[in-house]
């Protein structure tokens, strides 16, 4: 399974509606929690999910509204008695803000920190990006590799079964038969996922291909200057950054305080530079499908019966 269960949507000041930051993202057997903020324990209760699901934390900064958080959710996990190593991603000049949150927290989980200082992979299938704001900031990228999808007709036609499946799928070829002739293109699945930040390249490298794509929209258009000032981008921005990068679903959050509850204009004005981009301003406690797989030109005529060789994720 694989949806993103948001947590909190405020910037800077929570509202009566909208908590700080907070976002969890269940990936297949992973969970991953980006940018905890103060009272990320208690939404978790709220949106029912359970602080032993979590194997990563990902910080994008250390700003108070998408760190505060930690200690609460790591003690949280202590005291469930938590077995599993759960992996702590964050800028490494950031590391005196979370050793001094981690010092608060209960002891007793097998936490592994992975400070990191430049653009690259991070784990297995996970970047980061440099972001442009005010202390160093890193956006998120998690990235399924390709893999090819087998058609049954096909191994049917070809006379492979059983055991023999597998082994054309480890080697690529089986007698006369290629993985190829039997199978078509399956283009892995994109989260990306970026926060406090001016349009910058980083975003946009993180944006590309995004099936899912998690951005702060800090301000309105009518509020261009200060988004400018304070180094946050604009609905309208980004919207531009999920139509540069083709992504499909773009989830706008980080309001700030002085729009209130409704914040539909500015996911109007994100929808105005994204046509054919679904955009959801989302709320505290959505949930929020990871997008089937993107249709390469080859599959739109391949049957419906197709098993995928990997996990299967949402498609
Ligand atoms: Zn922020």
């Amino acid at each position: 399974m694989r949806e993103l269960v948001v947590l909190g949507t405020a910037s800077q000041v929570p509202t009566r509606t909208r908590n700080h930051n907070g976002y969890f993202l269940r990936w297949d057997g992973e969970g991953l929690l980006f940018d905890p903020g103060e009272g990320t324990q208690r939404q978790m209760i709220h949106a029912g999910v359970a602080a032993g699901h979590i194997t990563r934390i990902c910080l994008t900064h250390v700003h108070g509204d998408h760190c505060y958080g930690l200690p609460g959710v790591l003690s949280r996990m202590a005291l469930d008695g938590v077995p599993h190593p759960v992996h702590l991603h964050y800028p490494a000049s950031g590391d005196p803000v979370v050793q001094a949150l981690l010092a608060v927290g209960s002891p007793g989980i097998d936490l592994r920190l992975h400070p990191h200082s430049g653009a690259g992979p991070v784990a297995d299938c996970l970047e980061v990006r440099p972001l442009r704001h005010r202390i160093e900031t890193y956006g998120y990228q998690l990235r399924e590799p390709d893999g090819r999808t087998l058609l049954p007709e096909r191994l049917q036609a070809a006379g492979i079964g059983g055991p023999d499946v597998g082994r054309l799928q480890r080697d690529g070829v089986l007698g006369a038969v290629r993985l190829e002739d039997v199978s078509v293109p399956r283009p892995g699945q994109r989260f990306a996922f970026i926060m406090d930040t001016a349009p910058c390249t980083g975003a946009e490298d993180l944006a590309d291909g995004a099936d899912l794509l998690v951005t702060e929209s800090t301000f309105s258009a009518d509020d261009d200057a200060l988004a400018r000032q304070y180094l946050h981008l604009t609905a309208g921005q980004a919207g531009e950054l999920a139509a540069s990068g083709s992504a499909r679903t773009l989830v706008l959050t980080h309001f700030s305080a002085r729009y209130g509850d409704d914040v539909s204009v500015l996911a109007q004005q994100a929808q105005a530079r994204a046509p054919g981009v679904t955009v959801i301003a989302a709320n505290d406690l959505d949930r929020i499908p990871v997008p089937r797989r993107r249709q390469p030109a080859a599959e739109a005529a391949a049957p419906t019966t197709a098993i995928g060789l990997n996990h299967d994720g949402s498609s």
